[in-house]
């Protein structure tokens, strides 16, 4: 799971991959993985069909950047990935996470007044130096996250205006470039209307947010749109068993968590895991892997109000995790072993979601 692809790196967006980064990624994973269009790879992971060391690469919120940075990159490497848009923000919009971000980034300001912010701890903040201006946009994220919507914006509002910082217009997709990635050949998926924490909201908030996402990209696509990744994603404070139900309810055949992990015939296909691949060296790229293909989060009745609405999907074949563990080992650190396993591992990121 990835969200940005920055033209250059940024010390201020130590989450985010740059292109040359990417470029990197993309290239390990064209070497020791099958890179499957989502749609596909749920497809025949539903049939029992996948390939050997499956993989699908997806990307988070809808940032400009994965049509101008990822998108070429991605084409250079014949792979294909899938992108999840924040609807609400299409044309110009700009998430809560941004408005603060930018705001601390970009002020020419050496302090900045946040008593107005009413959190405690958050003053008179200094934001002389790139460090500092890191750690307060870590801490005021990490403070108006779990924030009702209509508080969080009006914080980040506030710190837009004493950092006296206009929130930017072309940082996330237009619809022409949502357009330019679908006819790519890239698979797009929603990721909700305004990107709440959907088990925070009433049912009918729930609806309205997945029933406008989608109904918004398939006039734009002029195309069925079944993926969903939710926002946050995390299976309990940000994802429950009625969220699932709603957004199958809604159309959605297909949905990704941020829970870590691989999926295989027992996942749920409404739970899919991802995890992010941020590591600069290969060895813990490699490690990550095998430590995510080990935990293979697996959604079963237990988690679900519900046991009707579990979607149980046949993979070719059912080797145990540590079988999967040594054919990934033997894969990357080359070891004589015959791997025969079938899983859907997603690649992905985990900053905002
Ligand atoms: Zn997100």
């Amino acid at each position: 799971m990835l969200h940005r692809v920055l033209p250059a790196p940024d010390p201020l967006q130590p989450d985010s991959l740059d292109a040359v980064a990417f470029d990197r990624l993309c290239s390990w994973v064209r070497q020791h993985f099958n890179v499957l269009p989502l749609t596909a790879a749920v497809q025949r992971l539903e049939q029992g069909t996948l390939p050997q060391r499956a993989l699908c690469v997806t990307f988070d919120d809808g940032y400009a950047d994965n049509h101008d940075v990822a998108l070429p990159i991605l084409q250079r490497h014949g792979l294909s990935a899938a992108f999840f848009v924040t609807t609400g923000v299409l044309d110009g919009g700009c998430m809560w996470n941004d408005v603060l971000a930018c705001a601390v980034r970009n002020t020419r300001h050496d302090r900045l007044k946040l008593h107005g912010l009413e959190m405690p701890g958050v003053g008179l903040e200094s934001v002389a130096t790139p460090m500092q201006r890191l750690a307060l946009m870590q801490r005021l994220t990490a403070a108006v996250k779990y924030l009702p919507a209509a508080r969080r914006e009006a914080a980040c509002a506030e710190v837009a205006r004493v950092a006296d910082v206009a929130a930017p217009r072309d940082l996330m997709l237009t619809s022409t470039q949502v357009r330019a990635l679908y006819r790519a050949g890239m698979c797009i998926g929603s990721h909700t209307h305004t990107h709440p924490i959907l088990a925070e909201l009433e049912a009918h908030a729930i609806r309205t947010e997945l029933r406008n996402s989608r109904s918004t990209l398939e006039r734009l696509l002029d195309a069925s749109v079944d993926l969903l990744a939710y926002p946050n994603g995390k299976w309990g404070p940000d994802v429950d068993s009625r969220c699932v139900q709603l957004a199958q309810e809604c159309g959605f055949r297909s949905a990704l968590t941020t829970d870590w992990g691989t999926a295989d015939h027992a996942t749920h296909r409404m739970l899919l895991p991802r995890f992010t691949p941020w590591d600069r060296s290969r060895l813990k790229f490699v490690l990550r892997m095998a430590h995510n293909l080990n935990r293979c989060a697996v959604r079963t009745s237990a988690g679900l109000a519900d046991p009707s609405m579990l979607t149980t999907i046949q993979a070719n074949n059912q080797l145990p995790v540590a079988d999967t563990l040594l054919g990934m080992s033997n894969d990357w650190l080359p070891q004589p072993h015959g791997n025969t396993d079938a899983r859907a591992t997603e690649a992905v990121s985990g900053t905002a979601s």
